[in-house]
C-alpha cells in the first residue's frame, strides 16, 4: 500500500499488507485484552481518554502535517481536524458514564432495567477524507463503552492509521485494545467472519457500504453505515443572501469538496437566484490552487488522481446533457490532483451532477418557484444525509425541517458533525447513528435485567 502526496505525486511511504496469520493474531490479541478491558471502571477509561486528548493537542502539528501529506487537505483544516478529535475524546471521557447509566423501567418486577454492556471487538472500515476524525468519532465512544477497536483504514492513509494506534497506546490504554489492520478491502471478509469480531461500522461509499453490509448479514454481525450524500442547501427568498452564499461556498469547499455533508445542490427560490449565484461565483473564483502545506493556499488538491477523473467525467457528461458552466469546469493542468471550483446551472434530473454524489469542488444551482418545490427537489435524491435551509422565518424553517428527508437539518447554518449531537443518514446515505447517546448505544448489548 502506498501513501502518495496528492500535491506532488511523490510516494511518501509504502506499507506491506499483513498476512492472514498476522491479521488473525491481531484479532485474537484484541479479543484477549478486551476480556479484561471490559471490567475496567469508567474513571479509568476516562483518564486514558483524557490522555489521548492531551496527546492529540501536543502532537497537533505533527499529525496535521501527516494528514496533509497523505490526503492533501489544507494544513489549517488538518489542524482543526486534530483539535476536533481531542474534543471528541474529552467529551466522551466526561459523558460516557452518564450516557450508559442503567435505565430503570416499570414492569411486573420489583426492579427492572436496561443495562448497557460492551459487545467486544468492533471493526471500523474508514475513509481517507477525514482520516483522523472519522476514526476518533467511532473510537472515542466505542472505547469508553468498553469495546475494543480494529481499524481497517483507507489504503492511502496508512500513516494516519498507525499514528492513531500509537495515540491510544501512548495514552495508557491496554496494549492491543485498539489496533490497525494493514489490509486491502479484499481481506475485510475474513475479519468480519472471525467469531471474535462482534460488529462492524463503515464510513465510505455506497458500494463499499453495500459490500460490507452484505458480509455483516452473512456472518450475522451488527452494522452501522455512514455513506455518501448529495446534501441540499435551500435558500428561501427571505434569507440573508450574503451569509447564505458565504456558508454555501464554505460548505462546498471544505476539504476541496470531498466531504459527505458538503452542500452539493444549491436550491434557490427563483426571485433571488440571480443575486445568490453572483455572490457564489465571486466567492468560488477567489480560491487559488497551491501547496496545501502553505498557510496562504486556498484550494487544495483532491486526494487521488482517479478522483479528479471521476469529477471530470461527472461534469463533462452533465455538460453534454445541457448543463451550463458558470465558473471553472475543468481540471487544473500540471502536477497535483487539482480541479477548478465549478458552478453549473441549467442542471436537470438525470444528469450525473443531479443524481450522483459529487466528491469535489462542484456546485449546482437549481432555481425553484417556491418553498414546496424546494422541498420536492431537496428530497428528489437517493441520499439523505444532511441538509441546510436558509430563511429569516425560524418558525417556518422548523416546520420545513420536518419535511426534509435527511439525517440532519441545519437552519441558517453549516451542516457539521458535533460530538454532542447524533450523526448519520437515511436512504442510501446509510443507517445507524454515531455520536451522542444514540451513537454510543449502537455498539452495546442493551440488556434487560428483571428482578422479582
Ligand atoms: P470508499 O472507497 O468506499 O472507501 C472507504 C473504506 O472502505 C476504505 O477503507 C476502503 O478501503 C474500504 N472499502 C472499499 N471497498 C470495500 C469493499 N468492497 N469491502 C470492504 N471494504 C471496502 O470511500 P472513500 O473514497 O474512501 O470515501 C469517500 C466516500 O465516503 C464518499 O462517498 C463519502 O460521502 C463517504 N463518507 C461518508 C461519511 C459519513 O459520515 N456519512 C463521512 C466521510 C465520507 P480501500 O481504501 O483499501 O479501498
Amino acid at each position: 500500500m502506498k501513501s502518495v502526496n496528492p500535491a506532488t505525486g511523490e510516494v511518501i511511504q509504502e506499507y506491506s499488507e499483513m498476512s492472514e496469520v498476522q491479521v488473525k493474531d491481531v484479532i485474537e490479541l484484541n479479543l484477549e485484552v478486551w476480556k479484561e478491558y471490559r471490567e475496567t471502571r469508567f474513571t479509568q477509561r476516562s483518564q486514558w481518554m483524557q490522555n489521548a486528548a492531551a496527546l492529540l493537542r501536543t502532537r497537533k502539528e505533527e499529525y496535521a502535517r501527516l494528514i496533509t501529506a497523505e490526503m492533501g487537505k489544507r494544513i489549517a483544516e488538518s489542524r482543526s481536524e486534530v483539535e476536533k478529535c481531542a474534543w471528541v475524546c474529552e467529551y466522551y471521557a466526561e459523558h460516557a458514564e452518564s450516557m450508559l447509566a442503567d435505565e430503570l423501567m416499570e414492569s411486573d418486577a420489583s426492579k427492572s432495567m436496561a443495562v448497557f454492556n460492551p459487545l467486544g471487538p468492533v471493526l471500523a472500515v474508514m475513509p481517507w477524507n477525514f482520516p483522523f476524525w472519522q476514526v476518533f468519532r467511532f473510537a472515542a465512544p466505542a472505547l469508553m463503552a468498553g469495546n475494543a477497536g480494529l481499524l481497517k483504514h483507507a489504503s492511502n492513509v496508512q500513516g494516519c492509521a498507525l499514528a492513531i494506534e500509537q495515540v491510544f497506546s501512548d495514552a495508557g490504554f491496554p496494549e492491543n485494545i485498539f489496533r490497525s489492520l494493514i489490509i486491502s478491502s479484499s481481506k475485510v471478509e475474513a475479519v468480519i467472519a472471525h467469531p471474535a469480531v462482534r460488529a462492524v461500522t463503515l464510513t465510505g461509499s455506497e458500494y463499499a457500504g453495500s459490500q460490507v453490509a452484505s458480509l455483516a448479514g452473512k456472518y450475522l454481525k451488527k452494522s452501522v453505515l455512514e455513506l455518501g450524500g448529495s446534501d441540499p442547501f435551500i435558500v428561501l427568498a427571505d434569507a440573508d443572501l450574503e451569509e447564505a452564499a458565504k456558508v454555501a461556498v464554505a460548505s462546498r469547499m471544505i476539504t476541496s469538496g470531498q466531504t459527505c455533508i458538503a452542500a452539493k445542490r444549491f436550491i434557490v427560490e427563483e426571485n433571488v437566484a440571480a443575486p445568490f449565484l453572483e455572490k457564489v461565483k465571486t466567492l468560488m473564483e477567489a480560491y487559488q490552487p497551491g501547496d496545501p502545506g502553505s498557510e496562504e493556499t486556498s484550494l487544495a488538491p483532491l486526494a487521488r488522481r482517479d478522483l479528479v477523473d471521476d469529477i471530470e467525467q461527472q461534469v463533462n457528461k452533465s455538460v453534454e446533457q445541457g448543463a451550463e458552466i458558470i465558473s471553472g469546469g475543468s481540471r487544473i493542468p500540471g502536477i497535483g490532483n487539482y480541479y477548478s471550483p465549478t458552478i453549473l446551472t441549467n442542471v436537470k434530473k438525470g444528469m450525473p451532477v443531479y443524481m450522483e454524489e459529487t466528491f469535489g469542488p462542484v456546485a449546482v444551482v437549481l432555481p425553484v418557484k417556491d418553498e414546496q418545490e424546494a422541498i420536492e427537489v431537496a428530497n428528489d435524491s437517493l441520499y439523505g444525509l444532511g441538509a441546510s435551509l436558509w430563511t429569516s422565518d425560524l418558525e417556518k424553517g422548523e416546520e420545513l425541517a420536518r419535511k426534509i428527508e435527511a439525517g440532519a437539518i441545519f437552519i441558517n447554518g453549516l451542516v457539521k458533525s458535533d460530538p454532542r449531537l447524533p450523526f448519520g443518514g437515511i436512504k442510501n446515505s446509510g443507517y445507524g447513528r454515531e455520536l451522542s447517546g444514540y451513537g454510543i448505544k449502537e455498539f452495546v448489548n442493551i440488556k434487560t435485567v428483571w428482578i422479582k
